[in-house]
């Protein structure tokens, strides 16, 4: 679901979350619930809190930065939060699929 959240972010911001990606950036996560997540991405000196909750269909996605605050838009730190989150559900699933494969 966080990937049609994903599909909203300008290719822009979109690039420079992958180039987060690339360059380190770290997402720590606060709080995890099945409608709502909430956490820390860091780089640098920078930090910035980014939440994104579902209500009903849509996802609402906040940050600190001014690009979210000002301008109103999902920025490159949401597209990296949302991106993280895939990732780490992405590879819990691999996880449990290889202990899976063990324990047989
Ligand atoms: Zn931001």
């Amino acid at each position: 679901m966080l990937r049609r959240l994903l599909g909203k972010v300008d290719d822009g911001r979109f690039g420079r979350a992958l180039a987060g990606m690339q360059a380190d950036w770290q997402w720590q996560c606060k709080e995890r619930r099945a409608e709502y997540v909430e956490g820390f991405v860091r780089y640098g000196s920078k930090q910035y809190m980014v939440v994104i909750e579902r209500r009903g269909k849509r996802y609402v996605a906040r940050c600190g930065c001014d690009d979210a605050v000002k301008r109103g838009v999902l920025c490159k730190h949401v597209a990296f939060a949302a991106m993280s989150e895939l990732g780490l559900a992405a590879a819990a699933r691999s996880a449990h699929r290889q202990l899976q494969v063990l324990g047989r």
